[in-house]
Order: C-alpha cells, then sequence, then structure tokens
C-alpha cells in the first residue's frame, strides 16, 4: 500500500467519532513501517484494551481508517481469517467488530470479521506457499494470495464506509 503520515492517517476513520479519533494511539514501530509489503495497515491500540485499527486501501484506492473491537469471546475452534485465508495458521485469528459509518453505526449496526489477532495477513500472503503438485507455479499462487488479500480488506472497508 502507499505510505500514509500519522497526521493523514487519522482523518481516514470513516467509523470513529472525533474522541475516538483523537484517541488513536499509534503502534511504536509506525515509523519503521514497511509500506511495500503491507496490503492493509492493523494495529491493536497499545493502551485501549480491545480497540484496535486497519487502514485498508478501498477498491478505488482511497485509504480507509476503520475501527475495531475485539469480541469477548476466543473463537471455539482454530478459525481461518477471512482475510488473507492462510492455511497454515502461524498466528491466532480473533472476531474484530466494526461500527458502521454514519448513522447506521450510530444505530447500533456493526460488522464483523474474523481476522489474524495482530493483522500479520500481509506477511502471510508473501510466504511461498507449499508446493501443491510438480511444476506449479508457487510465485504465480503468492502473487494471487496477494491479490485476493486486497480485494477482501477493501470490500470490508468499503462494507463499513458505504453506510456514509
Ligand atoms: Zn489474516
Amino acid at each position: 500500500m502507499l505510505p500514509i503520515t500519522a497526521t493523514d492517517l487519522r482523518a481516514t476513520f470513516v467509523n470513529a467519532s472525533r474522541k475516538e479519533a483523537t484517541s488513536i494511539t499509534l503502534p511504536d514501530w509506525f515509523d519503521d513501517t514497511d509500506w511495500g509489503a503491507l496490503d492493509y495497515l492493523g494495529w491493536r491500540d497499545p493502551k485501549i484494551a480491545r480497540r484496535a485499527y486497519v487502514i485498508a486501501p478501498s477498491l478505488d484506492g482511497a485509504p480507509v481508517g476503520i475501527l475495531l473491537r475485539r469480541a469477548d469471546a476466543a473463537p471455539r475452534a482454530r478459525a481461518q481469517c477471512s482475510w488473507c485465508q492462510d492455511v497454515r495458521l502461524p498466528n491466532d485469528v480473533v472476531f474484530y467488530s466494526a461500527k458502521l459509518a454514519g448513522p447506521a453505526g450510530r444505530n447500533g449496526n456493526t460488522v464483523g470479521t474474523l481476522v489474524c489477532e495482530e493483522f500479520e495477513c500481509s506477511r502471510n500472503v508473501r510466504r511461498l506457499p507449499p508446493l501443491a503438485y510438480e511444476g506449479y507455479d508457487l510465485e504465480a499462487a503468492r502473487l494471487r494470495r496477494i491479490d485476493e488479500l486486497r480485494m477482501r480488506a477493501a470490500g470490508f472497508a468499503d462494507a463499513v464506509a458505504r453506510q456514509r
């Protein structure tokens, strides 16, 4: 994804109140972010329990900031991430919900998704997949997974923002 500054980032949130937007704490690794290796930026608020954020380019390319709340209960079984759909499960997957943008969100409507707990999706899809069969094009498979992750993250961003 394209780099975004700490200032611009706060203005991209579509489902955060002014109060929530001002209380966003960036992760301590923010200045070292390798933007080229990310399909979306996601982190958990270091100060506010259960709160997390995702900045995902929407289908038209504009960055969309989403405030997420982590569900109280952990998924029953080992779940699969809806975004990277990594089958080798190198990390935990948890349920996050996002208030919809605008009046729908103020009326309490949310949309939920199962995502890698620390938003490891971009790293997961960049690992070479296992060799499915002789002659399987690993690099093409990896590029396809990166592409699919982008589409899914953008789809979620648009689902949250569309309610504006
Ligand atoms: Zn994932």
